[in-house]
């Protein structure tokens, strides 16, 4: 197999896969047990937590709270503010993942005032569209860090102070779902005024059902889960330790180091692309992006057929379409940067990781030139 849709979901590494074991077999003890210390149960959660730490220079572990994932974390901040907030505005980009714009969706029927923001035609923010919304009645800003398409990289730094200039109080919540392992992450610099912070381990090579929100100390924000308790009280729920076990090691390993090296084989990709297919239009080229993710069109083509006849012959990649009541939906990223629809739906998704080699790009470009010669 040659998987090449790294962001739907990464391999867990090897160490990941050992570090979980234990705790699936003679170490499945509860973590919130008065007997943890004894059996070892509570070390996964502080080692996740400070793995996480470290990972985005965050103040301390303590900032963690574990959930299921970004879905869970994102709708945990609109639900939250939602609680605790009578009235207000709410704004998210024209691009988030449904798990930020369908809870927005929610905060709207329940009498918030949300905007979406637009992006440009590569897919970045519109400051200047951000900072005539950002009114004093806004709550909360919620703007991923990297698109789950197009890899396309927002200004976290200058949306951020942007954000504080304007509305000091506003709760500044980012997804950094793709961005996590891919690009240096500084929250007490550059991303010192973001507040909250979701993401998934199955993204940078950790087990899938893990993941959680980063909470800037100072901050209160409504429990997710009553219940017995755990995790301060946040999200109460046994802890998931075998998740936590991968989590930490996931972290750990993660590092952007091997972006460069990783950009290098798409870069190359990209260039043969165009010499084989010279009207491939390879979407926010010319912005900065995600390293490992190449989101190209082929006009005339169908990107989900052509994504099949790939997938019968072993080789994974993604189309960036959605799939919603039985109707292909082209890439929602693509439509809020104003991609005809024709273009939009001829799209491919390739999108590497730190285990791809150039060999596997290759196969995948002969095996496209064949489609286009059967045609
Ligand atoms: N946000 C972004 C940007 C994503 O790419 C994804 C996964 N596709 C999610 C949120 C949701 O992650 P999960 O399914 O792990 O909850």
């Amino acid at each position: 197999m040659i998987y090449l849709d790294n962001n739907a979901t990464t391999q867990p590494t090897s160490r990941v896969v050992e570090a979980m074991l234990p705790y699936l077999t003679e170490c499945y003890f509860n973590a919130s047990a008065s007997t943890a210390a004894f059996t070892g149960a509570d070390k996964p959660q502080g080692e996740a937590a400070c793995a996480m730490a470290k990972l985005l220079n965050a103040e301390e572990p303590d900032c963690f709270t574990f959930t299921s994932g970004a879905t869970e974390s994102n709708n945990w901040v609109c639900s939250s503010i939602a609680r605790s907030r009578k009235a207000g505005r709410v704004l998210i980009s024209a691009i988030e993942h449904a798990s930020v714009a369908e809870p927005a969706a929610e905060m709207a029927r329940s009498g918030f005032e949300i905007v979406e923001i637009p992006v440009d035609s590569n897919g970045l923010i519109q400051i200047d569209a951000l900072r005539a919304a950002l009114l004093d009645d806004t709550i909360l800003v919620s703007i991923m860090a990297a698109n789950n398409e197009t890899g396309v990289l927002q200004p976290m730094g200058d949306i951020g102070r942007l954000i504080r200039e304007r509305c000091p109080a506003a709760v500044f919540h980012t997804d950094a779902t793709q961005a996590i392992g891919k690009i240096p992450i500084d929250l007490q610099s550059d991303w010192q005024d973001i507040d909250l912070l979701s993401f998934s381990a199955h993204k940078f090579h950790g087990p899938k059902g893990i993941g959680g929100l980063y909470i800037r100390p100072g901050l209160e924000l409504d429990p997710l889960v009553l219940g017995g308790g755990q995790q301060h009280g946040l999200r109460s729920g046994t802890i998931n330790t075998p998740a936590l076990a991968g989590l930490a090691i996931a972290a750990t390993e993660a590092s952007d180091s091997k972006a460069k090296a990783i950009r290098d084989i798409r870069d190359s990709f990209e260039a043969s692309l165009l010499i084989k297919f010279p009207e491939a239009i390879i979407h926010s080229r010319g912005v900065p992006r995600l390293s490992n993710t190449c989101f190209f069109s082929l006009l005339g083509w169908n990107g989900e057929d052509v994504s099949s006849l790939l997938a019968a012959d072993g080789i994974i990649v993604g189309t960036g379409a959605a799939c919603s009541s039985g109707a292909i939906q082209p890439s929602k990223s693509l439509r809020s940067m104003g991609v005809p629809h024709e273009v939009a739906i001829g799209g491919l998704r390739v999108t590497l990781s730190r285990m791809t080699t150039p060999q596997e790009l290759g196969e995948l470009l002969e095996r496209l030139v064949q489609i286009e010669n059967k045609n």
